[in-house]
């Protein structure tokens, strides 16, 4: 038993070897298209995703071509699962399963307290702080004239029904201190004002931990207009 083991060991480390042996001989380019179809096609697909290049997208398909047959049905299922099952709240337009999604059913949290964010991804940030317990509503992006997004490709019209039916005390605006979010809160506040409904905006300024030595004009501007009373 021990000999097979061994002998198995032997037959294993020789494959690795000379597999790495005949990836090196080949460049990259001829032997890209080497590979059978299937994976091929794995590495084109892998290599659409954002921050993968031909290569990472090659050790990927790899991976994936060793891993157990559960784990790459895991994977595909997975994928498969975020386009068919999940979609926007018809509230907040956050990413969900359930209709409306758990920040806007859950009775425990002001639902009179809206804050509007660009991303779905930002709530995360948010509720990190553990210190919002309001509901949110999400652009799925910013104004930005240099990428073509105009004020009506915003996804406000759920909000301002909200605000319409008097639905909403406060909305604080926490789209990012970017250019295209500082035009997007101005452009909101100016589309929701109405009596009874107060609009504020997050306030920006001096990273904790930093050194205001280090601040740019614009930061410190936004930390001094942002300061409160101690
Ligand atoms: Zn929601």
């Amino acid at each position: 038993m021990e000999r097979a083991d061994g002998f198995n060991l032997q037959i294993t480390k020789l494959t690795n070897y000379k597999f790495t042996q005949f990836t090196r001989s080949l460049n990259y380019k001829s032997f890209m298209s080497k590979f059978a179809e299937p994976m091929t096609r794995l590495i084109d697909e892998l290599k659409k995703l954002p921050g993968v290049g031909s290569k990472s997208a090659q050790r990927l398909a790899f991976h994936i071509l060793r891993s157990s047959e559960e784990d790459a049905e895991a994977l595909a299922a997975a994928v498969r699962d975020v386009k068919a099952k999940l979609r926007l709240c018809t509230v907040c337009n956050n990413i969900t399963d359930v209709d409306p999604c758990v920040y806007c059913s859950n009775p425990t949290r002001n639902q009179r307290l809206v804050c509007v964010v660009e991303e779905p991804t930002n709530i995360a940030a948010i509720e990190k702080t553990r210190h919002f317990n309001g509901a949110y509503h999400v652009l799925h992006g910013s104004i930005s004239p240099l990428h073509g997004v105009g004020p009506e490709q915003l996804r406000l019209s759920n909000l301002m029904r909200r605000i319409d039916a008097g639905e909403v005390d406060e909305v604080i605006l926490a789209t990012n201190p970017t250019v295209e979010g500082e035009a997007t809160a101005v452009y909101i506040s100016q589309q929701i004002r109405r009596p009874g409904v107060k609009v504020t905006r997050i306030a920006t300024g001096i990273p904790v931990g930093s050194d205001i030595e280090y601040a740019d004009e614009v930061t410190m501007l936004k930390a001094m207009e942002g300061r409160r009373e101690l």
